[in-house]
């Protein structure tokens, strides 16, 4: 098997005329955490979007365990183990945080609703559910509803719902963004728990959590990949320093 979890071949799309992503060569090692950083419109986004399918890639190839999966669609993606967490906080602010991590456990088995009502099934599911809610330290808020949950918190709860995907790459969208220091930490510190055993590939902007949590960093400019390698490396890179950090 490929060292690479995730490869991305010449890869580009183009908006009308305009070449968001240009030629885009991307090697994500299995088990590291990869971060994807760049100045504002540099294409990370796009770059997240095309790598699980919410966008259709103009050109290039997508490769999740050296198989092809650009022309899967995003749940077909998904169901392989490439799961991705949305910029927006995509739970429910009304349903406990149990209620939420549930009701993801139950999409992901397909159940309806009439099987849902059946109390055993409601049990083990309420089981891995809380199993989940331990993994991200969030067990002792299990009856609070979402909206009541600290921002860092409810970032957790949102992983929380996808870990029960089991997924071997997680794609995590600015999971710092917003955030005050203390929270921050928190969600370093989060990401690195959910890392053991599986790949992050995130796009962050803060560099100080990208210095501490990232194996390898690609640093987009332009649509295009302007260097790659440890914080350490890429730093230092003078390319690196007038593209984006304006120096
Ligand atoms: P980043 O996430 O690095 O800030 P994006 O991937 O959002 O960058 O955007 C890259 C470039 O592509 C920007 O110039 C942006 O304006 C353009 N772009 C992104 N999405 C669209 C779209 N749907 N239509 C037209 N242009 C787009």
């Amino acid at each position: 098997m490929s060292d690479f979890i995730l490869e991305a071949r010449q890869l580009g799309k183009s908006f009308g005329g305009f070449r968001a992503v240009n030629n885009v060569n991307l090697n994500v090692e299995r088990g590291t955490i990869h971060a994807l950083i760049g100045p504002n419109g540099a294409g990370k986004t796009t770059v997240f979007n095309l790598l699980t399918k919410f966008l259709t890639p103009s050109s290039g190839q997508i490769l999740f365990n050296g198989e092809d999966i650009t022309d899967l669609n995003p749940v077909e993606i998904a169901n392989r183990g490439v799961v991705r967490s949305f910029q927006i906080s995509a739970v429910f602010p009304h349903l406990t945080a149990l209620e939420n991590v549930r009701l993801a456990l139950q999409k992901r088995l397909g159940v309806s609703y009439h099987f849902w009502r059946s109390k055993s099934l409601l049990s083990e599911l309420d089981d891995e559910a809380i199993e989940r809610l331990d993994q991200v330290g969030l067990k002792r808020f299990a009856h609070l509803r979402a909206v009541e949950l600290p921002y860092g918190r409810k970032r957790a709860l949102e992983i929380a719902t996808t870990l029960g995907l089991e997924p071997e790459l997680m794609l995590l969208d600015e999971p710092t963004q917003g955030m005050g220091t203390e929270d921050v930490g928190q969600v370093a510190e989060l990401i690195r728990n959910v890392s053991v055993g599986r790949t992050i590939v995130m796009v962050e902007h803060n560099l100080g959590v990208v210095a501490d949590l990232a194996d390898t960093i690609t640093v987009l400019n332009r649509g295009e990949i302007l260097a790659e390698g440890p914080y350490d490396v890429v730093s230092k890179d003078p390319a690196v320093m007038e593209a984006y950090m304006g120096i």
